[in-house]
């Protein structure tokens, strides 16, 4: 397409109604007829990125390939479209800011008065419009974060009205929202909707397109009644209903003919509806298991299920490519102690030790990890657990004397996990860590191996702390191996007790690259351990 063309999606009613979904089915559709898109996040917090933010704020912290910590939606665009995004892709007000406050600093405004308006708005236009340049992509998708009306959303929402003015028919809006039902009256309801789309024009920005958000189908009198009070043709009023799983939602789309409304809007002439035949054979085996495994996810944020969303979908994909049901039976890490732990873990085909980050219910973790040891259950460590796997391994196999790792003990005797050399000096926080994507070399005959059918993987990280190299003879001589080496630095990014059923656990997160139609290979090797014959 000669020219990039710009869909903004913006939310009313309330948060949390998916409009990373919809943009990422959007997207599919778009993809599935051939055309190049990706799809951006701006988020209205000052946080520069979501990297500091505890998963209880936001849920998981997600990471690209070149390094970036984004919000979880990327996991999304991600799985959905399976292509990667970067650091391009995730914008928050924050690095807005401090973009905006260090030009003012080196002069380049040389000598005006710093405002939101032109200033700030510039710089998100300027955002917005990077991913377009050099014509990579033929539809750039652009999530606002938040809900209209919030005073924290109205730069991006003055940047879409701007942005309207100058690409013209170029651009396009399209507002999700909800049509709650009342079962007093046993009514849908769209004045929140009318409302919404008011606060919407205050701001300047008449919406193309109408989502409604709906427990119960839509009439064709709420069709129109939205159509007419919102200024919307009825054909752009699309229903959005509630299905029992978000791979479900492009289809759901499909039929309500979104993509082809997206290309009428462009003028853009249009073929047969694409067929989404992977798609659909993923939808397929998914609900349609041979197998049912449950595994524990032994974590410290089970109470919110979006901090392990990646590791969830992961799942999700995994199960269907083993034609399995996964059920995941969420422990939290804290009731997990020597009294209980038999009694938690006993039903479990598998377990899966979370990532996470400081002290908290760590001796809950090593439990876990022993206990799958020693029972020779399916164990999967994913960056903290695979470390906590190498303190269990170093506390009741190698017997060392206080074994730990340095970020839960400064202090303690064996430094099994070590900070990395070039962390030692690093002091600021945000954006510091071992992040993104790096090499890692495989022994052959290893589970990891196996599972690749390839010596030499990427994955992404997320960490500080590593395997302390000092000690991997001892660990190999008692039957922990390293199996997963960086080529360049030498660190283990993977280990696994050979005689163990199935006992791996990774320094990386495998669950960043796991999409619907490349399921991730450990993974898919994982639930396929779990499965009792
Ligand atoms: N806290 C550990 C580290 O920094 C593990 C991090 C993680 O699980 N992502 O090394």
């Amino acid at each position: 397409m000669a020219t990039t063309k710009y869909i903004f999606v913006t939310g009313g009613v309330t948060s949390s109604l998916g409009k990373g979904i919809i943009s990422a089915s959007l997207a599919k559709l778009l993809q599935a007829r051939g055309y190049s898109v990706t799809i951006q996040k701006l988020d209205p917090y000052i946080n520069v990125d979501p990297g500091t933010l505890n998963p209880y704020e936001h849920g998981e912290c997600y990471v690209t390939e070149d390094g970036a910590e984004t919000d979880l939606d990327l996991g999304h665009y991600e799985r959905f479209l399976n292509v990667f995004t970067s650091q391009a892709n995730n914008v928050t007000t924050g690095r807005i800011y401090q973009d905006v406050i260090n030009k003012e600093r080196h002069g380049d405004f040389l000598g005006k008065t710093v405002q939101i308006i032109p200033h700030i708005t510039d710089e998100i236009k300027r955002r917005i419009k990077l991913l377009g340049t050099g014509g990579k992509f033929d539809f750039v998708i652009t999530e606002i974060g938040g809900t209209v009306g919030d005073i924290e959303s109205l730069p991006y929402v003055e940047s879409v009205r701007q942005l309207r003015w100058e690409l013209k028919n170029r651009c396009m809006v399209i507002h999700l929202t909800l049509v709650p039902f009342l079962a007093a009256s046993g009514e849908l309801k769209t004045k929140p909707t009318q409302h919404s789309v008011k606060t919407l024009l205050e701001a300047g920005v008449q919406p193309d397109v109408l989502v409604l958000r709906t427990e119960h189908p839509l009439t064709s009198d709420i069709k129109n009644k939205v159509a007419n009070f919102c200024n919307v043709q009825k054909e752009s009023v699309v229903e959005s209903r509630d299905v029992n799983t978000i791979y479900e939602v492009p289809i759901e789309m499909q039929k309500e003919k979104l993509d082809e409304i997206v290309l009428n809007h462009f003028n853009i002439e249009f073929g047969a509806k694409p067929d989404l035949k992977p798609w659909k054979t993923f939808l397929n085996k998914y609900k349609n298991p041979k197998h049912e495994v449950t595994i524990a996810l032994v974590g410290k944020y089970v109470e919110l299920k979006d901090a392990y969303k990646s590791i969830n979908e992961a799942f999700v994909h995994a199960g269907a490519a083993n034609e399995t049901k996964v059920n995941i039976n969420y422990v939290h890490s804290e009731e997990v102690n020597e009294s209980t732990y038999v009694n938690l873990l006993k039903d479990a085909d598998g377990i899966i030790v979370t990532p996470g980050f400081g002290h908290r219910g760590i001796a809950g973790k090593v439990l876990a990890a022993q206990y799958a040891r020693e029972n020779n259950v399916p164990y999967f460590g994913i960056c903290l657990g695979m470390q906590i796997a190498v303190i269990e391994f170093a506390k009741n196999v190698l017997k060392l004397e206080d074994p730990n790792s340095l970020e839960m003990d400064r202090k303690c005797k064996n430094p099994v996990i070590n900070l990395m050399e070039e962390q030692k000096m690093i002091t600021e926080k945000g954006g510091t860590m071992r992040l993104g994507s790096y090499p890692c070399k495989l022994l052959k005959d290893t589970h990891a191996y196996d599972a690749y059918q390839s010596a030499k993987i990427n994955e992404r990280h997320r960490h500080r702390y590593e395997f302390n190299n000092i000690y991997q003879e001892m660990y190999s001589k008692a039957g922990m191996i390293a199996t997963g080496i960086n080529p360049e630095t030498e660190l283990v990014e993977i280990v696994e007790i050979p005689k163990h059923k199935w006992f791996v656990g990774v320094q990386f997160h495998p669950e960043y690259k796991s999409t619907v139609i490349n399921p991730h290979p450990l993974f898919v090797s994982f639930v396929k351990a779990t499965i009792k014959e």
